[in-house]
This record gives C-alpha cells, sequence and structure tokens, in this order.
C-alpha cells in the first residue's frame, strides 16, 4: 500500500512534487470527457521520468505481433490506444531559461484534481537566480463540448526587477508509445500550419482503418505574440512579456481535437474544426467551465455515493465514480471501456469481457439505460469479427473476442486468446442482465436474439461428449483464474455455456415469427442444445458440498494465502510461472464469480461453502476481484471481510494495492467500490419478475451512508444510517420494493 495523495472528500491534492513517483502522480490526475483524456503530464517538458498519455478515443494501431514462438491462429497484430499529437504542450522560459520542474528550485507546489468539477490545477513558486514567478495551471476537458481542451497559466512575478517571460505552445506529433512492439512513431502530419496540425495514421498491413486527427489552438491572452514556428511535426506559437513586480499575466490556450471517426474526408473534418474554433472563440472562458461545470453537477446529482464517517472510503468512492464517468459517457456505440481508459497505455485501451461482467452491472444503476444498451450494440455490431474469431479456431457460430476494438480477436497470449472463451458467455449474460434491470425486451428479442443464437452454435460445437462419462465436456480452457491455463471442465466455463444454451432457447421462444426466421435454428439444433443442457458435466465435490474449479484442482497441495510469506506477495511479481501455474492460488473469482453472477439462483449452503473454501486461495491479484467477493460476503453476513474488501477495491488506486498504478488507472474495476456497497452493504438485487429488492446493513465504523440509483425511469434514494435503511423517491413514478423480505411502496 502506497498513499501519495492527501484524504479529502472531494479532492485528489497533494503538496509535494514526487519525483520518485511521478508517474503515479500521473495516473492519478488524469482527466477525460469520453471522447478523449490525458494523463496529468505537465505541460512543459520534464527532464525526470515521465509517462507522456493523450489520447482520443476510439483511434488505435494494430500493432504486429512480437512472440517468441509463433503459434498457428495467432492474432497478426495487437491493438493499441496509441499516443495523440500532444496538444498540451507549452514551455516557459523565465528570463531566457527554460522551466524545468525536474531540475528548478521550487517550493509552495500543489496539484489538485478537482472530481466535482473534473478540473486539474498545479501552481508552485520558482526562482531562477533573481527572478521568483508563482505558477497557476487549470485545465479541463469539456464535458459539454467533447471536442474541446482548455488550459489556463497565469504567472505572477514575486521578484524585485521586472522579469521576462516567454511562453512557447505547440502541437506536437512527435510521440511514442513506451509499449509500442517496434519502437514506432504511429503518425504521420498530413497537413500543418501556424495554429493547427492534421496527421493520420501509418499505414498498417492488416487491413485495419487508418485515422485522422486534427487539431487546431487558438489563444486568449495579454502576453504579446512575437512569432511561429513550424518543423515537420509541430506547430508553436510563441509569446514573450515583461512582467513588473507583483504584475500577473494570462495564457488561455484552447485546442478543438476532432477525428476521422466523425468526418468522412479530411476537408470536411478541416471544416468541423475550424466551424467548432469559430463557434467557442464567441464564448468566454467563464461560460465555457460553467457549461462543462453543469454536466457534472448533473452527474453527481443523479449518483453521489455519501459515506458518513469514513473520509478514506467517501475518498475513493468518489475517485471511482469519477474515473468511470471520464472515460465512458455512453453516448456512441462505437466505443468501449478500456481497463485503463485514457490513464495509461497498458491493456492497449481495447475490449475486454470487464465491461459486461463488471461494468454493465454498474452503468445500469449510474445512469440511463441507453448507456449499456450501447455497450450491448457494441457487441452486436462487431459480430462479423466474432464469426471470423470462431472459425480462426475451426467452429461454428460467433467467439467474442478477449480483447478488441473491431471485434477481430487481438491479444497475443496463446492461453488468453485461444481459451478464455468464457467471455462468450459473460456476453449473453450481460444481454439478460440488462433485460432483467431495465425491463426492455426490445434489445433481446431482435440483436440479443442473433448474438445468443451465435454464441450457442459457438458452444455447441466447442463442446464434446465423453462416451465414457456420457456427458458433455469443454477441454483446453482458461477460466476467469488466469493462473491456470489449458485446464479441462472449467466450472464457471462449462456452468456459463450450460445456462447460455437454455436461455437461447428460452429467448427463441419470444421472438417473432420474423425474427426467428432471420435466426433459422433449426428443430435438430434446438434439440442438440437441449441434449447439451441435459448432459453438461459440471465438477462436483460430494465431501466438500463445492463445484470444483477445474477437473484436478483438489489435488493440489491446498494451503491457504496466509501460509505464503508476505514478502512473496504478490505472486505474479515474485513467483516464476510455473510455480504460479502448479500452486492452488487463484488470481480472481472463478467458481465465486459464477455464484456471484447468478447469486440470488445459489442456496445459502451453497454460497458459504463454495465461499469458505475459494476466498481463502484467493490472492485478488486482479483488481477485478476484491468488490465481487466482497458482495458475497455481505450476502453471507462476513461483515468484517467484506469491509476488508471494500477498502481494497474502493481505494485500489489511491493506494497502489497492486503495485502497478503508475501504468494507468484500473478503470473497469472502478465499478467495485459502487458493486461492493449496492449489492454488497445495501443488498441491493433485481429479480427476473423485476422486483427490486434490498437488504441493507451500516458498517461499524461507518455513521451512515446513501446512494443513488437509477430504475427503470426512476431515481431512488437509498440511505442507511444507525437508526435504519430509508428509501425516498426522487423522480419517477411509484414503485413497490422489497426491503428486508418487506414490501415498500415507493411514491
Ligand atoms: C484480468 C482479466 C481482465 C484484464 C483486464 C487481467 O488481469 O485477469 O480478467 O480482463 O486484466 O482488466
Amino acid at each position: 500500500m502506497q498513499r501519495i495523495f492527501e484524504v479529502d472528500p472531494w479532492n485528489i491534492v497533494t503538496h509535494k512534487l514526487d519525483k520518485k513517483n511521478k508517474r503515479l502522480q500521473e495516473s492519478m490526475t488524469s482527466l477525460g470527457n469520453g471522447y478523449m483524456g490525458m494523463r496529468g503530464n505537465f505541460e512543459e517538458d520534464y527532464s525526470g521520468d515521465s509517462l507522456p498519455g493523450t489520447y482520443l478515443a476510439g483511434i488505435w494501431y494494430p500493432d504486429k505481433t512480437r512472440v517468441g514462438w509463433w503459434k498457428n491462429g495467432y492474432p497478426k497484430y495487437f491493438g493499441k490506444v496509441i499516443n495523440a499529437v500532444n496538444f498540451i504542450k507549452m514551455n516557459f522560459l523565465i528570463n531566457d531559461s527554460k522551466l524545468d520542474l525536474n531540475k528548478d528550485t521550487i517550493s509552495d507546489f500543489k496539484l489538485d484534481l478537482n472530481m466535482q468539477n473534473a478540473t486539474l490545477t498545479r501552481s508552485f513558486v520558482v526562482e531562477k537566480g533573481d527572478a521568483k514567478v508563482k505558477f497557476n495551471f487549470r485545465r479541463f476537458l469539456s464535458s459539454a463540448q467533447r471536442e474541446l481542451s482548455i488550459q489556463k497559466v497565469s504567472f505572477e512575478n514575486l521578484s524585485k526587477d521586472p522579469v521576462d517571460i516567454k511562453v512557447i505552445s505547440a502541437l506536437d506529433a512527435d510521440v511514442r508509445n513506451e509499449d509500442a512492439n517496434y519502437d514506432e512513431r504511429f503518425w504521420q502530419v498530413l497537413e500543418i500550419t501556424d495554429d493547427s496540425i492534421i496527421a493520420e495514421t501509418k499505414p498498417n498491413d492488416f487491413g485495419t482503418p487508418r485515422f485522422t486527427s486534427g487539431m487546431q489552438a487558438s489563444y486568449v491572452t495579454d502576453l504579446t505574440q512575437v512569432g511561429h514556428e513550424t518543423t515537420d511535426l509541430e506547430t508553436s506559437q510563441i509569446f514573450l512579456d515583461t512582467l513588473q513586480p507583483n504584475e500577473t499575466k494570462t495564457i488561455e490556450k484552447r485546442v478543438v481535437v476532432v477525428t476521422s471517426r466523425d468526418y468522412d474526408s479530411v476537408d470536411d473534418l478541416r471544416d468541423a474544426m475550424e466551424g467548432i474554433s469559430a463557434k467557442i472563440s464567441k464564448v468566454s472562458y467563464d461560460d465555457l467551465f460553467a457549461s462543462h461545470q453543469n454536466v457534472w453537477e448533473q452527474r453527481w446529482n443523479q449518483s453521489d455515493i455519501k459515506i458518513d464517517g469514513d473520509v478514506d472510503a467517501q475518498q475513493g468512492m468518489r475517485f471511482n465514480l469519477f474515473g468511470l464517468f471520464t472515460t465512458y459517457s455512453g453516448a456512441d456505440s462505437r466505443l468501449n471501456i478500456g481497463p485503463k481508459g485514457f490513464t495509461g497505455e497498458k491493456y492497449g485501451g481495447a475490449t475486454y469481457w470487464d465491461t459486461e461482467a463488471f461494468c454493465i452491472p454498474v452503468y445500469l444503476g449510474i445512469t440511463n439505460p441507453e448507456v449499456s444498451r450501447n455497450l450491448l450494440m457494441y457487441r452486436y455490431n462487431q459480430l462479423d469479427g466474432a464469426f471470423v474469431n470462431a472459425k480462426q479456431q475451426g467452429l461454428k457460430g460467433a467467439l467474442f473476442p478477449m480483447v478488441t476494438f473491431n471485434g477481430i480477436e487481438c491479444h497475443n497470449e496463446w492461453e488468453i486468446t485461444f481459451e478464455e472463451i468464457h467471455r462468450n458467455g459473460d456476453i449473453a449474460f450481460a444481454i439478460y442482465n440488462y433485460t432483467r434491470y431495465t425491463g426492455d425486451k426490445s434489445f433481446v428479442l431482435k440483436e440479443g436474439s442473433k448474438i445468443l443464437t451465435e454464441i450457442s452454435r459457438f458452444w455447441a460445437d466447442r463442446v464434446h461428449f465423453s462416451k465414457r462419462k456420457g456427458m458433455y465436456m469443454i477441454y483446453g480452457v482458461t477460466g476467469p483464474d488466469e493462473y491456470e491455463n489449458n485446464v479441462d471442465n472449467n466450472w464457471y466455463t462449462n456452468f456459463l455455456a450450460k445456462w447460455t444454451l437454455k436461455y437461447t432457447l428460452k429467448v427463441l421462444g419470444e421472438v417473432s415469427a420474423e425474427q426467428a426466421k432471420k435466426l433459422n435454428v433449426s428443430d435438430e439444433e434446438k434439440a442438440q442444445w437441449q441434449d447439451i443442457i441435459e448432459k453438461m458435466y459440471l465438477p462436483f465435490d460430494e465431501d466438500l458440498g463445492i463445484f470444483v474449479q477445474q477437473d484436478g484442482f483438489l489435488d493440489k497441495d491446498i494451503k491457504p494465502v496466509s501460509s505464503i510469506p508476505k514478502d512473496q506477495l504478490p505472486i505474479n511479481q515474485h513467483w516464476s510461472w510455473d510455480k504460479i501455474l502448479r500452486s492452488p492460488y487463484i488470481k480472481q473469482g472463478d467458481v465465486l464469480q459464477g455464484i456471484w453472477d447468478f447469486i440470488d439462483k445459489f442456496t445459502e449452503r451453497e454460497k458459504k461453502r463454495n465461499f469458505d473454501f475459494y476466498e481463502p486461495l484467493t490472492v485478488h491479484e486482479s483488481s477485478l476481484s476484491p468488490a465481487i467477493h466482497s458482495v458475497l460476503a455481505s450476502d453471507l453476513h462476513y461483515e468484517q471481510k467484506a469491509v476488508a474488501l471494500y477498502e481494497r477495491t474502493a481505494r485500489l488506486d489511491l493506494d497502489n494495492y497492486n503495485n502497478d498504478t503508475a501504468d494507468g488507472l484500473h478503470i473497469t474495476s472502478m465499478t467495485g467500490g459502487w458493486l461492493a456497497m449496492v449489492q454488497g452493504f445495501a443488498g441491493m438485487r433485481v429479480h427476473d419478475d423485476g422486483t427490486l429488492s434490498y437488504k441493507p446493513f451500516l458498517p461499524e465504523k461507518w455513521n451512515g451512508y446513501s446512494f443513488r440509483q437509477v430504475f427503470r425511469g426512476r431515481v431512488i434514494e437509498v440511505c442507511v444510517q444507525k437508526d435504519g435503511s430509508h428509501f425516498k423517491l426522487i423522480s419517477g413514478e411509484p414503485l413497490q420494493i422489497e426491503v428486508h423480505d418487506k414490501p415498500l411502496l415507493l411514491k
């Protein structure tokens, strides 16, 4: 655990420039507006260690796969989100000497991310020779006008003599990704002018689309513009002025960012960029900021969570919601939620099963249904890619990818690409989950039924029949626990495959005749699916009364995680891979993931036996892990365990629990705090008949907590205090809910 920011309910703030942990500081001060985002990099060059990162949603490059030993079927490329043209760059010269916080003498440093209005500020006093200047930076990415980035910098001369301040503000296409497989630059400049750059991604050998991005800068300043410089890759504007003692001057940089995702030709893109720049030139900073702030005010009104009596927990919870809002706004079904959002390169900014398994359950509760529906549409629109993936494995139907931008699998590790096929079941589950939560059947009866049918076709071909056992089996898989590879009969995968077939048959019974015709599922096919449902092998141990993670799991040398010496944790940073594979330690919920998915379908005894057996073996080395265990612990009334796991998920990045936040935030895991509180402490469930129910308890160390939840056109406020729980209908039609199994009418 490592805490480098102060504890505060609304701000992520520090008064120390932590040069050793600069990357961590940058991750934690990232901004985003769903369309673009960036790490908390400084605007000026910094000669110390730093990870530059500015990203545009949906803009990626297929980086040629690099593996030691090629195996047939490997994806040819690994898609990655690429560093965008650096548009925040501004360098400052004080009496001709360049500002560099790694070398300069500074005091009164403050770095502050305000989560209430998504603004990053930084201030310090720098002394260079006789000159002493106070700098104030302020930056936001507009949530009202998604193409707009605004930076405002002011300088105050604190010295006795006049000081020359020069500002060189650039748009710089000389950027690279730290994780580029071949150390290439991904952008080629098409056009460069005094105030704009239009650049296109390099050609590629894989037939994936190239992207163009355009950026145009404009300034509002009381400094004097003295010139500009343009090279092949960079365009800069230069400002210079002399500041008298105590005098303050300001420069505001506005950049409009457009991409070919929204415009067909470079001419259209340029027109749009110029059009938006002209429009915003007429609006004051205060008004631009006010409309941005307004969006955030509405968001927090609909979804803020308040925790009384624990500022650590409060900050963690808001930081998580903030991370989700900055990453995905839900307006564009071509976009998805990368595990690191706009905060780092790792995981390539691509789409993982994280979206369906961990994000949709939360987005359903904090935003309008269209947001989750758009995430499902994203998969529907990528069905063609899923057909290619299945075919690649010699199988029928659709195999959705583990990692993708366009539907085609692009992960480079065989044990994940070929084997982690449970993802297909998770997508099917998400369709069910959406339908159950929203009551909206229109998706499942149309696009959803197509996805389900094609996934079922895949499962029906992927299983094999064991004549000896008279049962269907699934061999050679990796379950959610990636610390086991190439296993047979992973309970979670088999269970989800069986469930998907069953659900699909049910849905097929409800679709219109026209849709049934389109889906074209024959009676023979249906009979085969029914046979698999009836004879699917689900490993179970009678003595222990548990579902067995996979064949052979119980023959391992089973000892709890508590027996591992502390200095060997996390095992993925201390043990060789083979030692991990041989061990009984579980990276993240596997059997328990399945029990969490269908939490109200298992008996108390089943939940307890499996939790008591598997949780002590779980190292939670995926950030996705603690939350679902916290929910299960709450369900089983293991209060202390539930709270401990909640703390681990809610402050995962703020306290750098997994020692890897320097690479970027764990955006998809930021759903964990909400899940642990709403599904866990408040026991919120939505049942198949649409009933919404709660079984709240208050963790002992808190005085109370409250949250707002969106449900079927309503906003409901749940407030749990020492004297009991209170429910209020904030907006929408009256609703009958259940609290501790008793009906309660909200009106
Ligand atoms: C987890 C996966 C997850 C991926 C991206 C891995 O560490 O094991 O389940 O999809 O991270 O978040």
